[in-house]
């Protein structure tokens, strides 16, 4: 059985991961999200175990204390964390896991499974990721501008990751995902089964 690939996407919050992320599992059925828990609220239509799992700041806790987490991290006065939830067993039985998480955690992440997937999604620029998060309508003007100023120091860790893709539109940017997966399955590493030739044709020259 050929092992899954483990998809780590990241990107400045506001970037269009959320989005983009949405559409690559909409149009790839194979791959599964990993939902990730949070101690935020709730954004008007989030759903509990859809979206994120949202926990008290003591159940995160507890769950930490459990060894639950494949990583952690707190980003923007709160915690954040991928549940282990059997990720490993997954990728070996061949199942294709997505995260979409902070560069802390990515970088986390990269360190334990090295051989995942790291793709770093940017805005066109900077204006314009100012002009999508006041868009969205989430934030308080005190954590847009919270966002902004650190979206400068996120973008510079993308420089770690393996891809880099401009969310210019949301088809561009997912077709040029599709092309990092196609071209990822497609390494020799990936694919020594295909070189087990059988028969014996050599044999009758
Ligand atoms: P993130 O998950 O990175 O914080 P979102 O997916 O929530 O970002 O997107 C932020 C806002 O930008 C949303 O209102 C979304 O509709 C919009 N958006 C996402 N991608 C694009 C794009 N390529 N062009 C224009 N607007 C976009
Ligand atoms: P938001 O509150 O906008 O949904 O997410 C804020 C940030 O937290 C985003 O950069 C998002 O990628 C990140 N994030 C979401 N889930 C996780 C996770 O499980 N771990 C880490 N480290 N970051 C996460």
């Amino acid at each position: 059985m050929k092992r899954g690939l483990l998809i780590v996407v990241s990107g400045a919050s506001g970037t269009g991961k959320g989005t983009v992320c949405k559409k690559i599992l909409d149009d790839l059925p194979g791959i599964a999200y990993s939902v990730s828990a949070t101690t935020r609220a709730p954004r008007p239509g989030e759903i509990d175990g859809k979206e994120y799992y949202f926990l008290s700041r003591e159940d995160f806790k507890a769950w930490i204390a459990e060894e639950k987490f494949l990583e952690f991290a707190e980003v923007y006065g709160n915690f954040y964390g991928t549940p282990l939830n059997k990720i490993e067993e997954r990728l070996n039985r061949g199942e294709d896991i997505l995260l979409e998480i902070d560069v802390q955690g990515a970088l986390n992440v990269k360190k334990k499974c090295p051989e995942g997937v790291y793709i770093f999604l940017l805005p066109p620029s900077l204006e314009e990721l100012k002009r999508r998060i006041e868009g969205r309508g989430t934030e308080t003007p005190e954590s847009l501008s919270r966002r902004l100023a650190n979206a400068v120091a996120e973008i510079k860790i993308g420089l770690e990751y393996d891809y880099v893709v401009v969310n210019d539109t949301v088809d561009n940017a997912v077709a040029q995902i599709k092309s990092i997966l196609t071209a990822e399955r497609l390494k020799v590493a990936r694919n020594f089964d295909k070189f087990n030739f059988k028969g014996d044709f050599l044999n009758e020259t």
